[in-house]
């Protein structure tokens, strides 16, 4: 089955999230099941810089306006078409905002322009290769659906994804007739969206199908909670929504292998993380006691809950916990996250900044992770933690629900449990499942067997390939 996807970056290209990992890793992971992907993605100046001898496959002179090329590049083994169109893309900056971290004010235009290419190589246009099914990504690839819809393209099945509905690409009302639609689309039906143009709105009306990351997220997102302005638009596609929860690419995140840490183990060798942890210790100045070491990697925000946690530090230095702290972004929660640090030397060590290699340390030498997200699409650090027998310690939400069985009386005596849960995400409720973590602790034999657990979790794409496969032919079979 020929797929073409849709994203606005795809690792090993381009990566600022969660994103790019799973537009990078479809590819071979459906190629199995018998996809032929090739993966539509802007030709930012990282991006063309990463690209040898490609292969011209469509010229375009008036994409918006500007004009584009389309080129072919074959990378570990995926193909990728770059949409190189230096008047949209080639801008110092990152992929959505400039070098001061505003958003460029013409977004709308750039990832219209995306979406726009990939309508017209669904259309056929490019000439050797037409697709038999569209796969888009967030809200800068959700007008792919809608151009497909409002223009005459031979009908043809699409997927959108959400990722993270709380980035919507919502514009004012001006930006409609740069976009090249015709009138009609600007309607309750099309991207009208309270009076402004809604990307990801759009492409919730006229994608064949929808998928969140996890199945938990989609249904949280029926509602208003969740759901930031789309719960009735996703609530009246609900026949057409599928959660489907991410893989994590085993090879990189593999105990047994990991240049990034200091000792290999697997699940009989648990002892070794003793080195790791070693390593912990002596990084961050920490005391060298037998307490639980718990370790935080992540975007510092409101949702991924950082205030909670900086409102949590004394106690769990009370209860005789030690924490380590990775991770960038709001400055007054770094602020709060620092002071909290400088009042418990020997307690809490924190390292600011984006550190890949820490990152896979923190997992291989701390005791549980800890993840107070208020929303979570899917996650990926719970996931890494359970591969890594670093116990998830997680807020009851989204994907965290989904992958982390909860540690309570019945999954102890079933040997099930792989971390804990805790709801509501609150402070209070942070304290009380960092409580049950030290207690839970305490019983070396049990903890040990929650991590073998966790250890033995499917977590590779495998699963989760099958059911987007399952879905493409169902969608390609019925001939919609
Ligand atoms: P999101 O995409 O919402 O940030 P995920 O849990 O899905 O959250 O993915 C976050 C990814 O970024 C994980 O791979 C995590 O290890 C990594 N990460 C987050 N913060 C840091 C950091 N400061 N240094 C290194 N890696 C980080």
């Amino acid at each position: 089955m020929r797929v073409l996807s849709v994203a606005s970056e795809v690792f090993p290209l381009i990566k600022t999230g969660g994103l790019a990992d799973v537009a990078g890793a479809l590819p071979a992971a459906l190629k199995p099941y018998g996809a032929d992907m090739k993966t539509l993605l802007p030709g930012y100046p990282s991006v063309m810089s990463k690209v040898r001898d490609p292969e011209v496959r469509l010229v375009l002179n008036d994409l918006l306006g500007e004009k584009a090329t389309v080129l072919e590049v074959t990378i570990d083994g995926a193909s990728m078409l770059i949409l190189d169109a230096p008047a949209f893309y080639r801008r110092a900056g990152g992929p959505y905002v400039d070098e001061t971290g505003k958003d460029y004010p013409d977004n709308w235009r750039r990832f219209g322009a995306l979406s726009l290419a990939g309508a017209l190589i669904a259309e056929g246009g490019m000439p050797g290769w037409r697709p038999e099914l569209v796969h888009v990504h967030d809200w800068q690839a959700a007008l792919t659906p809608v151009y497909m819809r409002y223009r005459p393209t031979p009908e043809l099945p699409s997927v959108l994804t959400i990722h993270n509905i709380a980035f919507q690409g919502q514009f004012g009302l001006d930006a409609f007739a740069g976009l090249e639609l015709p009138p009609h689309a600007y309607s309750v039906e099309g991207v009208e969206y309270y009076g402004d143009i809604g990307f990801l709105k759009g492409g919730l009306q006229t994608a064949t199908a929808i998928t969140t990351v996890s199945p938990s997220y989609a249904l949280e997102i029926l509602t208003p909670e969740f759901g930031m302005g789309l719960e009735g638009v996703i609530a009246s596609r609900m026949d057409n929504l599928h959660g489907i929860v991410n893989g994590i690419d085993a090879d990189i995140w593999n105990p047994k292998t990991d240049p990034m840490i200091a000792r290999h183990y697997d699940s009989s060798t648990l002892k070794e993380r003793q080195r790791n942890r070693k390593a912990i210790v002596e990084h961050f100045s920490l005391d060298d006691d037998d307490g639980p070491i718990f370790c935080v990697v992540s975007r510092l925000t409101w949702q991924k809950g950082m205030d909670l946690l900086a409102g949590s530090v004394e106690e769990i230095v009370a209860m005789g916990g030690k924490l380590v702290i990775l991770g960038a972004g709001d400055a007054a929660l770094e602020g709060a996250l620092l002071s909290a640090v400088a009042a418990h030397p020997g307690r809490v060590g924190m390292a600011v900044g984006y550190n890949e290699p820490m990152s896979h340390l923190m997992q291989a030498g701390c005791d549980a992770i800890i993840i107070p997200s208020r929303f979570e699409p899917c996650g990926l650090t719970q996931l890494y933690g359970l591969r890594y027998g670093c116990l998830p310690i997680v807020a009851r939400t989204g994907g965290l629900n989904d992958t982390v069985i909860d540690a309570n009386h019945a999954a102890i005596q079933a040997k099930v449990a792989t971390g804990v849960q805790f709801s509501p995400v609150t402070t209070e409720g942070l304290l009380q499942a960092m409580r049950r973590a030290m207690h839970l602790f305490e019983d070396r034999k049990l903890w040990t067997q929650m991590q073998k657990q966790g250890m033995k979790s499917d977590i590779s794409w495998g699963r989760s390939a099958e059911r987007y496969a399952a879905l493409y032919s169902s969608l390609v079979s019925k001939g919609m």
